[in-house]
């Protein structure tokens, strides 16, 4: 199914030509461990598919935005998260780094704080 963009970092860990610390996968999303986490639970969720930032979905990625979340809830309940923060940047001002969109999912530790 998926777009890839050859130069894309997550769509080359997607493919499976670069290592990642896999924690889910089914035919629509991955989920793996961030490589510098913010928190002691840490992951990041992409769609196998290359779309380059939330601007860039469209209301027929409906269904896929929907399933980014629930992996998120069902990530955090595997992993006995009984709280967890999830987020997601967008744009270089928005503090995205990595041009593949990605939910963060945080935890294993009271998360309260600023959130800008
Ligand atoms: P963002 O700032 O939202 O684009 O987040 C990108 C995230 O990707 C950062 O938290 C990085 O630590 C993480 N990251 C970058 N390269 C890798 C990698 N090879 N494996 C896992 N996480 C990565
Ligand atoms: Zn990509």
């Amino acid at each position: 199914m998926a777009d890839a963009d050859p130069k894309c970092l997550f769509c080359r860990i997607a493919a499976g030509e670069l290592p990642a610390d896999r924690v889910y996968e089914d035919e629509q999303v991955l989920a793996f461990k961030d490589i510098h986490p913010q928190a002691p639970f840490h992951c990041l969720i992409i769609p196998k598919t290359h779309v380059a930032t939330l601007n860039d979905f469209s209301p027929q990625h409906g269904a896929l935005i929907g399933h980014l979340l629930l992996t998120a809830k069902r990530i955090a309940a595997e992993h006995g998260l009984p709280g967890y923060r999830v987020a997601m940047n967008v744009n270089r001002e928005g503090g995205q780094v990595v041009f593949h969109v990605h939910l963060h999912v945080l935890g294993g530790r009271p998360l309260a704080g600023a959130l800008g």
